[in-house]
């Protein structure tokens, strides 16, 4: 495999460029042929007369006066010249490139790329190029570094390409899926990504690399899966099913279709004899706690134990609350484990634990430390599953044996995202609401009504309910952010002195947020300043409005998680988002919150306003950084990719025959079919 090579075995490459290319992660020649372009110019030259004010055109003509030069210092200079171009003539101006002047006279050929000004006639260039010879119509632009040039690149790129044109080895797609789908071979579509001849040719040589990504991604992510449930294989939960509908039926609710769904789906999973490794995505209130508290249920009835791990103590305390109720009238022992646990008692919940006299253990990243022990644990349960890393999960997961795992989060993610992001997973999804509900009215007003805004929480307040009022943010800095919520906490202290305003931020004590919390629960506290501690899970039913200062500051995920704290009893719920809309993108975000509270919806919006990355926040997302699939834009190939997958490896003729070959040294080079082969 000529890709595999080191990229000094290509002509040009010497050891500065070796450098200069590895940090760029270019190690191989596969990797340098990959490296694509991140963007492509338009070099398409237009017709004038079809150009709009404003926009970035390239157009080809004839110089038609001497230029002229005018300079503002030493370095800044004005050379402007009059151009015959189709069949008009139209000013040209150039910065900075006064020695541009000699060059140009009467007659001079010249492509120009610049911003269009309708109304003066004129194009400022931005770029310009004499006697083009060259036809170009699409121009790659690479990221580079070091020394390394974009032309000394494009050179290495096609010296490679030549080199591994000599030597041609099989695509890596077979022949009769590049006719499916009509596309080009592999190194065809290489060489067309990085000299592309035109528009048509370069689409479809994306659209083959796109897939080709995709399908590899899909592919690891199924084997995984595979293995995953082969060798990992898990304990089968034999619970007698009369039990598990008499505790369904002594709910107080009856369940919805959606949570029934999801209830069958994660019990499915526990009978099996493979191991369970399910995402459970609902939006906030859609009543996911329940559904674990069945899978927990389901769990002790087959003679284990489970345990619950949230993000926060107030969560974890909550949560405790509930199950207990739930568990009560079944002889469940549930046990609450966190860092305010201590001492003697602590002492007696760990042995307790370990002997098997607690049934269900609630807690937060306690659960993880080495002095828990049980006695068979056999589900773990996460929830707010992307506030823990990956190896907190695995610290609690690996207590028992073959553990079977549900994370639950209430961020919504798109389908495909999902798809992508947890492909190894299985996903279940809550997508309704218990019936009933009353929506949350949203209003977005800029920082000049506050008074108002107060008003109308006074009004609220009046009639025995409260209020949330979150703090303006400041990513950088934690201090800023208490310093805000301690000065919006002693201005509506002012304001409201009829009634009690309390207040949460991350500076406090567990025990302090703790006494916050529970006195807000019981309606001592009637205001609530908090920053965004409150964030996740929180359930005080009586609470109707929140207000989030600086709105705009917030994505969309985060801003429908806060307004998820209310709504939550039977009142009218409202949310106030104060921002002042600077931005296009913060008008846009005010305006869908304002318009719609699906969940689903607000973050397929979110993805598109913010990208992928940014999606959990930096870095917490989980997606792979791919090299030329945009998952926003390719959701379908996404789509195809996983379907084609799915079917490859479970075929014989995947694992076997040549034409497969590829794609098989492939995922071996990517290390994944070294150790054990499946059949
Ligand atoms: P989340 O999915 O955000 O964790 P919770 O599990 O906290 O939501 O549920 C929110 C509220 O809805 C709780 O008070 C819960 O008791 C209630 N609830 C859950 N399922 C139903 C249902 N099927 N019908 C009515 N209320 C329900
Ligand atoms: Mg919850």
């Amino acid at each position: 495999m000529l890709e595999t090579l080191p990229v000094s075995v290509i002509k040009g490459v010497g050891p500065e460029t070796v450098r200069d290319l590895e940090s760029l992660n270019i190690i191989t020649v596969g990797d340098l042929l990959e490296h694509f372009p991140y963007r492509y110019d338009n070099y398409q030259p237009k017709d004038l007369a079809q150009a709009a004010h404003g926009e970035k055109i390239t157009i080809i003509g004839k110089v038609h006066s001497e230029p002229s030069l005018r300079f503002y210092s030493k370095k800044k200079s004005r050379l402007s010249f009059r151009v015959f171009s189709g069949n008009y003539l139209i000013t040209a101006v150039v910065f900075n490139r006064g020695f541009l002047k000699k060059r140009l006279s009467e007659g001079t050929q010249v492509l120009l790329v610049g911003k269009w000004d309708a109304y003066n006639a004129t194009l400022t260039a931005s770029e310009i190029q004499l006697n083009p010879s060259e036809k170009r119509t699409v121009e790659p632009v690479y990221s580079v570094r070091g020394d390394l040039t974009v032309k000394g690149l494009r050179k290495i790129i096609r010296n490679a390409l030549d080199y591994v044109s000599e030597n041609p080895t099989n695509d890596l797609l077979p022949e009769a899926l590049r006719k499916k789908y009509k596309i080009p071979e592999r190194l065809q579509a290489l060489r067309q990504l990085h000299f592309p001849t035109d528009r048509q040719s370069l689409k479809h040589a994306r659209r083959r690399m796109v897939y080709e990504e995709l399908l590899l991604f899909q592919l690891k992510l199924q084997i995984l899966k595979t293995r995953h449930r082969q060798l990992g294989s898990g304990v089968a939960k034999n619970f007698d099913p009369k039990i598990m509908e008499r505790f369904i039926n002594a709910l107080p609710f009856s369940l919805t279709k959606a949570q029934e769904r999801v209830v069958d789906e994660i019990l499915t999973d526990l009978k099996s004899p493979f191991r369970m490794n399910r995402l459970l995505q609902g939006d906030v209130g859609s009543g996911k706690t329940v559904v674990c508290a069945i899978g927990l249920f389901a769990a002790v009835q087959a003679g284990f134990q489970g345990a619950l791990m949230a993000p926060t103590e107030i969560l974890a305390e909550q949560h405790a609350e509930q199950l207990s109720k739930l568990f009560q009238p079944f002889d469940v022992k549930v046990a609450l484990l966190t860092g305010a646990v201590k001492g003697k008692e602590r002492r007696k919940r760990l042995q307790d634990l370990e002997n098997g006299d607690i049934d269900v253990v609630i807690g937060t990243h306690a659960l993880i430390q080495e002095v828990v022990r049980f006695s068979n644990l056999g589900l773990v349960v996460t929830d707010e599953q992307h506030r823990f890393g990956v190896e907190q999960r695995r610290a609690l997961r690996s207590k028992g044996e073959q553990t079977d795992v549900l994370f639950m989060t209430a961020t919504p993610i798109p389908r495909t995202l999902a798809i992508a992001a947890f492909g190894d997973m299985d996903v279940s999804t809550i997508d309704e609401m218990p019936s009933g509900r009353k929506k949350i009215k949203t209003a977005w007003v800029k920082h000049d009504r506050l008074e108002a805004v107060l008003t109308f929480i006074r009004k609220e307040l009046k009639a025995g309910r409260q209020a949330y009022v979150i703090c303006p943010l400041i990513e950088e800095s934690e201090q800023l952010d208490v310093q805000n919520a301690i000065d919006v906490h002693n201005y509506l202290t002012q304001f409201f002195k009829e009634f009690h305003v309390g207040l949460l931020h991350g500076r406090m004590s567990g025990e302090e947020k703790e006494a916050v919390m529970t006195a807000f629960k019981s309606g001592d506290i009637h205001v609530l300043v908090s920053t965004t501690v409150v964030e996740v899970g929180v359930n005080v039913p009586n609470a109707t409005v929140m207000v989030i200062y600086d709105a705009e500051r917030f994505g969309l995920a985060q801003l429908h998680q806060l307004r998820g704290r209310v709504g939550r009893g039977d009142a009218q719920s409202y949310c106030i988002l104060i921002a002042d809309g600077k931005s296009e993108t913060a008008r846009e975000r005010m305006r869908i919150m304002t318009e719609t509270t699906d969940g689903f919806k607000l973050s397929e919006y979110d993805l598109k306003l913010r990208g992928p990355g940014d999606f959990f926040g930096y870095k917490q997302s989980g997606l792979p950084d791919f090299k030329i699939a945009d998952l926003i834009h390719d959701y379908r190939a996404l789509e195809v990719a996983r379907r084609d997958a799915g079917e490859m490896v479970s075929s014989k003729a995947f694992w076997e025959a040549p034409e497969y070959e590829g794609l098989r040294e492939r995922l071996e080079r990517d290390g994944l079919l070294e150790s054990e082969r499946f059949d």
